[in-house]
């Protein structure tokens, strides 16, 4: 007879949580932010998140990624691209190196150095955000989650802003395949919808244009982005900004909210029926959440004044909006977040809303290799700054008003296209 442990464990739900120590060590070479995959995943074991009896509801089952294939990568990538950044003979970081015309073509300069280990991190994250979007779509999983991955800006042939590749991207064209089991977890009889939900401080730019309508063809794939635009900030891209119906080059599955300095929670919250619209129009079968953590208060890009905690619009009441609201089978991401430790309180305490379990933000850091680094308040809260926030009610009721009119277009492309589809 099977034990009363082994039942109850049988009868919670599955939070599919992407690690291994080899991917762990290749993302801590990341130069942009070097160590922070080891300061994240230590502190999320350290927590007690991966022990079975963490939560009653749930539990975390680690999964190691498995490598992409080049066919894989391939899906998004060029091959002249994918066969310089995977032949480590040309991943030398000298300063010769650094000069050459090839990695110039590639964007491996700048903000993207060549590093050692650069083949196997490629394969490494691009396989573990796969495994994670293989769990959603075998049912194995209603929540996978990869710190290591969401890295929205690379592009098909080069590397950008500190992304060599496009895993959002990848995971996304996978998710989109139909798959046997779909059926079963689809109430329609069409092709999967995927929502990309971006709320990295910067644009989602290299998903936002992969997946733009005009790229792309059906709507199949929604992108909504949230982040800061102005004039040189990166990415320089007019997709960043507001845009309105009537623009000549508007696509109402390739959105962006552009928030201005300060963001904090009640802008965040203000927002967020905007966001909530979009999900109830599109009716998405997948949801890809990228949680870039630059946007927190404490972070050196110093541009948005958000918060960890509980209130209203932080980013944990963002996701548990997500995961509690809308029951979706989620992926959740990591992305940028240049304060590690926040980066590392910020996806620890995402974990353990997806383990439906939210860990007290007044908890004290564990004592652990990485606990020197969490002072001077040695709790897991992020707390916000006293920025000055430029997000005026008139600039978000400009928002509004635009998000109005580009539902309306939203639904009314949705219904064209299943007319299309049906008749
Ligand atoms: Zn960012």
């Amino acid at each position: 007879m099977e034990s009363t442990d082994a039942k109850e464990l049988n009868d919670k739900k599955t939070v599919a949580y992407i690690a291994s120590s080899e991917l762990v060590k290749v993302s801590s070479l990341l130069p942009s932010n070097k160590k922070r995959s080891m300061i994240v995943h230590s502190l999320i074991s350290s927590l007690g998140l991966m022990k079975p009896d963490f939560s009653t509801t749930s539990r975390l089952q680690v999964i190691n990624p498995r490598r992409a294939t080049y066919k894989e990568l391939a899906v998004y990538h060029s091959r002249d691209y994918l066969d310089f950044v995977l032949e480590a003979r040309h991943i030398d970081s000298s300063p010769a190196s650094l000069c050459t015309g090839t990695n110039t073509e590639f964007g491996l300069e700048d903000d993207c150095p060549p590093f050692s280990g650069l083949p196997d991190y490629v394969r490494l994250v691009a396989g573990a955000t796969l495994t994670a979007a293989d769990a959603l779509r075998q049912e194995t999983a209603d929540v996978a989650i990869c710190w290591d991955g969401g890295r929205h800006h690379a592009q098909k042939s080069h590397a950008s802003g500190f992304c060599y590749i496009a895993d959002c991207i990848l995971a996304i064209m996978s998710l989109k395949r139909p798959y046997p089991a779909f059926s079963a977890i689809s109430p329609h009889s069409r092709r999967p919808r995927i929502m990309y939900l971006d709320l990295d401080l910067h644009f989602s730019d290299a998903v936002s244009e992969a997946f733009s309508s005009r790229a792309f063809g059906a709507p199949q794939i929604l992108t909504l982005s949230v982040h800061h635009a102005a004039p040189g900030f990166f990415p320089a891209s007019p997709r960043a900004q507001l845009t309105s119906v009537a623009d000549q080059n508007f696509d109402p599955f390739s959105l962006s909210i552009p928030l201005l300095q300060g963001a904090s929670n009640n802008t965040y919250a203000r927002i967020w029926p905007i966001i909530e619209k979009i999900k109830d129009s599109f009716d998405p079968d997948f949801v890809v959440v990228q949680c870039g953590t630059d946007g927190l208060a404490g972070d050196p890009c110093a541009t948005f004044n958000w918060s960890l905690g509980d209130d209203a619009g932080s980013l944990g009441w963002c996701i548990q909006r997500v995961l509690k609201g809308w029951s979706k089978r989620t992926l959740l991401l990591g992305g940028g977040g240049y304060n590690s430790p926040n980066a590392a309180r910020a996806w620890a305490y995402l974990t353990s809303i997806a383990l439906e379990r939210p860990i007290d933000l007044e908890t004290e850091i564990p004592d652990h290799v990485g606990f020197p680094l969490y002072g001077p308040s040695f709790t897991m809260d992020v707390s916000p700054g006293n920025m000055h926030n430029h997000n005026s009610d008139e600039y978000l009721g400009s928002i509004e008003n635009k998000f109005e009119d580009i539902i309306v277009e939203l639904q009314k492309r949705l219904e064209n296209s299943t007319n299309v589809t049906t008749g």
